[in-house]
């Protein structure tokens, strides 16, 4: 799908991005595309930072709260994140979080949320990839399974998870990618081995990552 909104040149400043993302959000918080999905859209605090996460889409909570992993699974993942340098209210300050799915996709018949499907991930990729173009971050966090699948080809969370990946965009810029299993309460794989050391290897990496260090030490390289 191409966008509806204005593309933005590569020299822009933080600035000029910011007010693109500003826009971006806005348009975001109208889209109504998805007959299956419930809203309203949600997304994370307008900034731009070296740092974006990209989860897999919000639960009934987050659509309630209009915050991006503000129940189970935020717990879960700000406790990973916060073991490594930053907790939940630095996060919401300095990081983007994005996801692919910016809507609720519903409940799953058999338990837990519905996976969204093909045509839904296409329609809202517009988000989360014009987010990217904005930021053109140092370093990308794909959480779960799915976000990881926009970003490169795997088969199982072993295979990626516990080591830093390339990202090459397609506008030419590079970033490096540390992946995390999804932190849902639905998901076993970290609590078990391998899982469990390989997701301290990945916060190891993501702890270690120059993107990571600075903006830690220094909340003045976020745009907002
Ligand atoms: S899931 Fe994404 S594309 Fe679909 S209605 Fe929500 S914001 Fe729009």
């Amino acid at each position: 799908m191409s966008s509806s909104l204005p593309p933005v040149p590569a020299a822009a400043t933080p600035a000029d991005r910011l007010v693109a993302l500003t826009r971006l959000h806005h348009a975001l918080e109208d889209c109504r595309r998805c007959p299956a999905m419930f809203g309203p859209s949600v997304h994370s605090a307008t900034l731009i930072s070296p740092v974006m996460l990209v989860g897999q889409a919000p639960g009934t909570r987050e659509i309630e709260q209009g915050l991006p992993f503000c129940w189970t699974a935020g717990k879960t993942l700000f406790r990973w994140l916060g073991s490594i340098g930053m907790d939940e209210p630095v996060c919401r300050e300095r990081l983007l979080i994005s996801a692919v799915c910016r809507c609720f996709p519903g409940k799953n018949p058999k338990g837990g949320d519905r996976v969204p499907d093909g045509e839904e991930i296409v329609r809202c990729a517009e988000w989360w990839r014009g987010e990217l173009a904005l930021l053109r971050p140092r370093l990308i966090i794909p959480v779960g399974k799915l976000a990881i699948a926009q970003l490169m080809d795997f088969k199982r969370l072993n295979e990626v998870v516990g080591q830093q990946w390339r990202y090459r965009d397609p506008a030419g810029w590079e970033a490096d990618m540390i992946p995390l299993p999804h932190s849902s309460g639905a998901s076993t794989w970290f609590k078990m081995e391998p899982g469990k050391t390989l997701l301290a290897e990945a916060l190891a990496l993501i702890e270690a990552h120059p993107a990571w260090r600075a903006l830690r030490a220094d909340h003045s390289l976020v745009v907002k």
